[in-house]
């Protein structure tokens, strides 16, 4: 559905989403639409053409659904700024990700 990363925690919600959208289309014999998500600023973003009024509650639902959850392992949280980095990640994973870059970055002892 989208070349973008999308991490684990915010797939499960996408999926669910896509299953609904489905669901809504064959209920009314109509062809799903295309969806497209991105990861940006801690933010997940849909991009949806459509005019369907269920399908844009859908898909309402899961950016409001991925706001209050770690995008990594989908543990409920809310969005963190960490020194201008902007992300919706829990505290373990928030410290996961920045103990490696702090290994990626670290200085071998002279
Ligand atoms: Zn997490």
């Amino acid at each position: 559905m989208s070349r973008d990363p999308i991490g684990k925690g915010w797939q499960v919600i996408l999926d669910e989403m896509n299953g609904r959208i489905r669901q809504h289309c064959a209920s009314t014999s109509s062809t799903a639409p295309k969806a497209t998500a991105v990861s940006k600023f801690g933010e997940l973003w849909i991009f949806c053409d459509t005019d369907d009024q269920v399908i844009r509650d859908l898909i309402t639902q899961a950016r409001k659904q991925a706001s209050r959850t770690c995008d990594d392992c989908g543990a409920p949280t809310t969005r963190q700024n960490r020194d201008g980095w902007i992300v919706t990640k829990c505290q373990a994973c928030i410290d996961a990700h920045l103990e490696k870059i702090w290994a990626s970055t670290r200085h071998s002892p002279t």
